[in-house]
């Protein structure tokens, strides 16, 4: 379980302020849930036989025995909440952030503790939902400028009946070839047999090549809005691969599955994973309600915006470095700079603390990447001015500093700072 230090926070805070503005854009509002939740929870959603309920959660008594888990992920506990207060009557476009626990074996994009956003819409049955889901994972691709780096992958695993059909046949084909099959694929045939479609092996994936298709046991309905899917994502511009190996590594997926991968991080490329999940509402006693969400693993989101070198659209900038020298200016100064944080919320202002002179304090103004100085001497404050003095280049050119009424302040900035970005 990691601490994520002042270095890194300016790429979650880039990625948490993109994440509400696009998710905001599609109407979604935020829903804020408990960390903890009932262990029965994760086991009747997430499935018995799956990685996380195996073998990968947090779980513990609490003082009056009953069992608890840390969240291994967010959509069980999302579904309660939607069933336990009532938002499934019309449809829900809700979203969430927050941390996540699963005991795996930590490395570069895994964690034991990591953080998740995830999106989740109740109550369409339509394909037209799958879609804006998808567009809404697109759409903050581009705004985090990493569009380029990231290939969505689809596919469609049918209904439950149809998976079922499917299952038998997969099994009574890797029966055949047990023997080849490596361990963990050995264990999965006899508890979850659809997860060995994803499996990393380069041996089992060879044996596969001969293996039944899902797609040839989808049902008619699964097959017809998976096409209406496919031809809402062309008609919108999105591309995609169809992966016919895709699955899910949770139970409660039907239909629509789909993975945003990016070859940049090495293994652990999915940086986020969805589907359709018409079954669980009712499977946690709520009024049978369909759904589809995500969720986006953050930590991996972050390692991607630093691997891509985002550093210039995440930073935040000093505009400001305000520097005083004597009681009297720095009185002053504090009072016209408070006075400037009232009218131009938008800037992010530095005051000097600690003294010294205006030359040590100018020194600090430039190191703290400031485009900007003021400065109050002895001499502004008798006069009431300031002096405001640009500390980079622009246009190859740096500007002189100047004098000016304190009043004129507001507008100085504006000049010199709007000019700067340009
Ligand atoms: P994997 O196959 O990598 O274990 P998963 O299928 O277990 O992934 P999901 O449960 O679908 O993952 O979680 C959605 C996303 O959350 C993943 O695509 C990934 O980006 C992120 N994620 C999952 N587990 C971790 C983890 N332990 N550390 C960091 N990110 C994670
Ligand atoms: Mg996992």
């Amino acid at each position: 379980m990691n601490d994520i230090l002042p270095v890194d926070t300016p790429y979650w805070q880039y990625l948490e302020r993109t994440v509400e503005r696009v998710l905001g854009s599609y109407g979604y509002g935020e829903i804020r849930l408990p960390v903890v939740e009932q262990t029965e929870l994760f086991k009747r959603s997430i499935g018995e036989v799956t990685d996380i309920v195996e073998k990968e959660m947090y779980s513990f008594d609490d003082r009056n025995g009953e069992s608890l888990t840390l969240r291994p992920e967010g959509t069980a506990g999302c579904v309660r909440a939607a069933i336990q207060q009532g938002l499934l009557g019309v449809p829900q476009r809700l979203w969430y952030a927050g941390p996540m626990f699963r005991y795996e074996r930590p490395q570069k994009g895994r964690q034991r503790q990591f953080h998740q956003i995830g999106v989740e819409a109740f109550g369409v049955a339509t394909p037209d939902m799958d879609a804006e889901l998808i567009l809404v994972s697109a759409r903050l691709w581009r705004q985090l400028g990493v569009e380029d780096s990231v290939e969505l992958q689809l596919n469609s695993i049918g209904s439950p009946a149809a998976r079922q059909a499917y299952r038998s046949a997969l099994v009574a084909y890797l029966e055949q070839h047990r023997e080849a099959l490596d361990e963990d694929s050995q264990r999965r045939l006899d508890t979850n047999p659809l997860r060995i479609l994803d499996s990393k092996n380069p041996d089992t994936q060879a044996l596969l090549n001969g293996a039944p298709e899902l797609v040839a046991y989808l049902d008619d309905e699964s097959r017809e809005d998976f096409d209406r899917l496919c031809a809402l994502l062309d008609a919108a511009g999105i591309s995609y691969v169809i992966n016919p190996r895709l699955v899910r590594g949770l139970d409660y997926y039907n239909k629509t599955v789909f993975e945003w991968v990016t070859q940049r991080l090495g293994a652990q490329g999915t940086v986020c994973a969805g589907g359709r999940y018409d079954g669980l509402v009712a499977q946690l006693g709520g009024k049978a309600t369909p759904g589809v969400g995500f969720a986006m693993g953050m930590e991996r989101l972050v390692l991607l915006l630093q691997e891509i070198g985002a550093a210039g659209a995440v930073a935040a900038t000093v505009d400001v470095y305000v520097i005083s020298a004597g009681d009297d200016a720095q009185r002053a100064a504090l009072a016209a700079t408070e006075q400037l944080r009232l009218q131009m919320p938008e800037l992010n202002i530095i005051q000097h603390t600690g003294g010294g002179s205006i030359k040590s304090q100018l020194k600090k103004a430039d190191k703290s990447g400031a485009r900007v100085a003021l400065i109050w001497g002895e001499d502004e404050v008798a006069a009431g001015t300031v002096t405001i003095k640009p500390l980079r280049e622009q246009g190859g050119v740096r500007q002189a500093q100047q004098s000016l009424p304190v009043q004129q302040i507001q507008a100085a900035l504006r000049a010199a700072l709007v000019s700067e970005t340009e």
